[in-house]
C-alpha cells in the first residue's frame, strides 16, 4: 500500500520525540485501516461530523486528534472519544469541552491555537490573548481540560524563511509561556506545528507534534 510507505519514509525522518498525525480528512477509511493495520493510531480529522463518522466505523483504540476550528455546539459530539483538541481558540470553547468532558469523567487534553500566520483566514487566538488567558489561571478551574502546549500554523508560502520564523517566534512564546506559567506542570510540554510541506523546518524549530495528510494520503479533491 502506498499510504504506508509513504508513512513509513516520513517516520524514518522523525526524531522518536515528535508524534506523527495522519491527517486523513476528506480521505476514506479503507485508507486509515491500512495504516491501523501496519500499527498506526494517531489521525487528525478537521471537522467534527467526518470524524464521528469515522470513529464509528474503525477501531476504538485510534487516537483521534481534532485539528480544525472546533464551534462550541459541537464539542458534544467529539469528547466521549477525541484524544487531543488542537485548534482550542477562546475560554468559551474551554468552558464548553470542560463542561461536556465531565459529564463522561474524561479530562481532554488540549492545545492553544496560536494565530501566526500573515492570512487573517486562520483561526487562533494572538499571543497577546493566550497570555492573558495563562495569565488569568481560569483554566485551572477546569478539571476535564489539560491544557498540554499550543499550536499553530505557519503562512502557505514558498518563503521558506517566513514559515521558519514564524515556527520560531512560535516555539520562543511556548518556552516564555512555560517558564512564567507552567513551571509546575510539567505535562505543558507539547507544541504541534507543521504539515506535510514545511514540517521538516517545524521539526528543526522544536515541534513535538507534526500534522500531515497530503504526503500521506496524496493530494485532496474538495
Ligand atoms: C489539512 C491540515 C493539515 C495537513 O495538511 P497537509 O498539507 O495535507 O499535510 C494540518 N493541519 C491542519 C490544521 C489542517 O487543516
Amino acid at each position: 500500500m502506498r499510504v504506508i510507505e509513504n508513512l513509513t519514509k516520513i517516520k524514518q525522518q522523525l526524531p522518536s520525540h515528535v508524534l506523527l498525525v495522519a491527517v486523513s480528512k476528506t480521505k476514506p477509511v479503507e485508507d486509515i485501516k491500512a495504516l491501523y493495520d501496519a500499527g498506526h493510531r494517531d489521525f487528525g480529522e478537521n471537522k467534527v461530523q467526518e470524524m464521528v463518522a469515522k470513529h464509528e466505523q474503525l477501531p476504538d483504540d485510534i487516537q483521534w486528534h481534532m485539528i480544525g476550528h472546533l464551534q462550541t455546539n459541537k464539542v458534544k459530539y467529539i469528547v466521549p472519544f477525541v484524544s487531543m483538541i488542537h485548534s482550542v481558540d477562546s475560554e468559551k470553547l474551554l468552558l464548553e469541552i470542560n463542561k461536556r468532558a465531565a459529564k463522561y469523567n474524561r479530562v481532554i487534553d488540549c492545545l492553544i491555537q496560536i494565530h501566526i500566520a500573515e492570512e487573517e483566514t486562520k483561526f487562533g487566538m494572538s499571543f497577546q490573548q493566550a497570555q492573558e488567558l495563562f495569565e488569568s489561571g481560569s483554566y485551572k478551574k477546569l478539571p476535564y481540560v489539560n491544557i498540554r502546549g499550543l499550536m499553530g500554523m505557519a503562512t502557505n508560502t514558498d518563503d521558506m524563511e517566513k514559515v521558519r520564523s514564524e515556527f520560531r517566534s512560535l516555539k520562543e512564546f511556548f518556552d516564555r509561556m512555560k517558564q512564567q506559567y507552567f513551571i509546575d506542570k510539567p505535562d505543558f510540554d507539547q507544541l504541534s506545528m507543521g504539515m506535510s510541506h514545511d514540517y521538516r523546518i517545524a521539526v528543526e524549530e522544536g515541534s513535538t507534534i507534526v500534522r500531515i495528510g497530503s504526503l500521506i494520503f496524496g493530494p485532496r479533491n474538495y
